[in-house]
């Protein structure tokens, strides 16, 4: 069914540490293009599942496979960055001491192993990628800002912006509206609605409001397995996800 392509596949996966099951017969299938938040409490696997797909943690049993062919589990951190993961971690790492033109131009030179040659000219076909996605993360005028001096909020659009230089088929963003001001949350929930289509979410958000905002299909995860899937509104009212976070 090709309007059904499945950009990630999870099948049971597991993930012990010193004999604590962090993932536990996990599944999760995304399809592609589709924005999907993932929520869960504390503990309940959602980081060591982004470290699962991105190849930090190999899995100890499950199938993990990124499109059709390609087997995650066989592959390290690179590699799967190469084959068009892109991950953002909570906190939002930019060359302060550059602009934010170029820091994006810097994210593409990594991506084209360039990133020795600082100085080496970008042609007109990549600054109209920059200014493209200088737009689409609403940073145009602020395009020669060093890039220290941005709010929070601004510093985590051009950080995704970074990413979208190497134009990644899936993003993983981990907690990305943590600190952001309401006005900031909205903005960022339209960016990602925006994204989807072209690239495939997974955002691991504790942010409700923010969740409601993006839309989409909701997964709820607890003590390393999916607890609970569908729309927000439903699994908001399904009794054991209310016992999980009322229960503590
Ligand atoms: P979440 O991101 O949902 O808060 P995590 O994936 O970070 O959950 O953690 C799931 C469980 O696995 C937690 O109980 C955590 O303490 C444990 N855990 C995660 N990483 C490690 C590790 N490297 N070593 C030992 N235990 C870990």
């Amino acid at each position: 069914d090709l309007t059904h392509k499945v950009i990630l596949y999870l099948e049971n996966i597991s993930v012990s540490f010193d004999g604590f099951r962090a993932l536990n017969d996990l599944s999760l299938t995304i399809d592609a293009g589709e924005l999907r938040a993932i929520i869960g409490p504390n503990g309940a696997g959602k980081t060591t599942m982004m470290d699962v797909i991105t190849g930090k943690t190999r899995p100890d049993a499950g199938k993990a496979f990124f499109g059709q062919t390609i087997d995650l589990t066989r592959m390290n951190e690179p590699q799967i960055a190469h084959a068009g993961i892109g991950r953002k971690f909570q906190k939002p790492t930019v060359f302060e001491n550059h602009t934010v033109f170029e820091n994006l131009e810097l994210a593409m030179k990594m991506n084209k192993g360039v990133f020795t040659s600082l100085f080496f000219q970008l042609g007109d076909e990549a600054r109209d990628r920059v200014a493209a996605v200088l737009q689409r993360i609403r940073l145009t005028d602020a395009a020669d800002r060093q890039a220290g001096l941005l709010s929070h909020g601004q510093k985590q659009w051009l950080e995704i912006g970074m990413l979208l230089m190497q134009e990644p088929k899936l993003l993983l963003l981990d907690e990305p509206v943590a600190g952001m001001t309401d006005e900031e949350t909205e903005r960022t929930a339209e960016l990602f609605v925006s994204l989807a289509g072209k690239h495939s979410l997974v955002v691991v958000e504790h942010d409700m409001a923010f969740v409601e905002a993006l839309g989409g299909q909701v997964t709820v995860l607890h003590e390393g397995s999916v607890l609970a899937e569908g729309e927000l509104a439903d699994v908001q009212n399904d009794p054991r996800v209310i016992e999980v976070y009322l229960g503590r």
